[in-house]
């Protein structure tokens, strides 16, 4: 059981991402005093949104330099917190050197941070933004789960370096994380695994892989169709919440899948039809395996011809029941989430205001 003291400072690192900026939102709406390590303390231009918030908020955000492949540079940030969010990590599919731009962030930053928290004595609880990317690699791996669905007790074993190393990121760096946890009794890991996040973000233009994924709905990306990819997704709203219930619930503990809805592409598609279907080429057919198999290595380095068998006319199942049940996670419609989104992209100018 870890009781946190919402007297002391909270840190969090990646502040300035997608998924962080509705976690610091909630800490600063609760009054918290929030620690944010980033790498360009001094850019206005990334630091506007959370200050933004920041000013409508009982709580204070304050900045510090640092970064994940800076051994020691969390040190200052973490002073006398005992809470830490560990959300940050490139989220990145193109990528020429998955090893450097990818596994080194991500598994050497989970290091470097949860080696500070082992250096600085007042830390009690460490909470992981993880994914399920953690827990599968492809659609078909769920095939060889015990009762068809993604459980918290699964891992994924087969992405590479070669072969979705995001995915592989994800998991090398998480099995870091749970390392070092066990080596030591003071801090206790709690982690979270979301599947593709999606909703309006803090920062509007926010360069998160999240953006890239809805915005193809409404570019003409889409038009002859949609893939039948199946997918979990959660709203970034609902996912910041459950990432400040794992923190504050003391009992909290192990892995939580935190994801609102199974899914997949045509479904996320047909939420928009209604609000924006006139306006934008919101793809409103299934595009055949065969045409994703010709066409998407083309389009996309990382759609692989093993990827779309893998993947194609193939479902997701996520299992949400421990989250909902130990943090008392909750999820709004996925419809939501959709039309928000979509609408913030086209209030910021990631989608033309008319039609494309
Ligand atoms: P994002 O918007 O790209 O945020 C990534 C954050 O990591 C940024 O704050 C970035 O800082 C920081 N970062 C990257 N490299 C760094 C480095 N070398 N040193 C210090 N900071 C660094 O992506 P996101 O979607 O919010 O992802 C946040 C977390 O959620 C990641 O752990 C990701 O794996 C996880 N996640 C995301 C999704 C999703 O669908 N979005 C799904 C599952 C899990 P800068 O601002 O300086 O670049």
């Amino acid at each position: 059981m870890t009781q946190i003291n919402k007297d002391k400072p909270v840190m969090i690192t990646g502040a300035t991402g997608y998924v962080a900026g509705w976690i610091v939102k909630n800490l600063l709406d609760e009054g918290l005093a929030v620690h944010a390590p980033v790498r360009d303390p001094k850019s206005k231009a990334k630091l506007q949104y959370l200050n933004a918030i920041a000013a409508d908020a009982p709580g204070t955000i304050k900045y510090f330099k640092a970064d994940l492949l800076d051994e020691g540079s969390y040190a200052e940030a973490m002073s006398d917190c005992e809470l830490v969010f560990h959300t940050a990590s490139p989220f990145k599919i193109d990528v020429a050197n998955p090893q450097r731009e990818l596994v080194d962030p991500a598994k050497l930053g989970t290091r470097n941070v949860l080696e500070e928290a082992n250096r600085t004595l007042s830390v009690k609880r460490v909470i992981l933004t993880s994914s399920c990317a953690a827990i599968y690699g492809d659609n078909a791996d769920l095939q060889n789960t015990p009762n068809g669905v993604f459980t918290e007790d699964i891992w994924n074993t087969t992405s590479s370096l070669e072969y979705n190393p995001y995915s592989y990121s994800k998991t090398v760096a998480e099995k870091e994380a749970w390392q070092i946890n066990k080596r030591q009794s003071r801090w206790d890991l709690v982690v979270i695994n979301p599947p593709l996040v999606i909703g309006p973000g803090i920062n509007p233009h926010a360069t998160s892989e999240s953006l890239k994924v809805v915005k193809q709905f409404g570019d003409g990306s889409l038009k002859t169709g949609a893939p039948q990819v199946g997918f979990g997704v959660v709203d970034v709203r609902d996912l910041a919440d459950a990432h400040v219930k794992a923190a504050f619930t003391p009992g909290a503990r192990g892995r939580y899948i935190i994801s609102g809805h199974n899914t997949d592409f045509p479904e996320m598609a047909a939420v928009l039809i209604d609000k924006f279907g006139r306006d934008y080429p919101i793809p409103r057919r299934v595009m055949p395996k065969w045409l994703v198999w010709l066409a998407g290595p083309m389009v996309n380095k990382a759609m692989t011809r093993k990827w779309v068998s893998l993947n194609v006319n193939r479902p997701w199942k996520g299992d949400n029941s421990k989250g909902r049940r130990e943090l008392g996670a909750t999820y709004r419609p996925m419809k939501a989430s959709m039309v928000d989104f979509f609408q913030q992209m086209i209030d910021s100018g990631t989608l033309p205001s008319r039609k494309a």
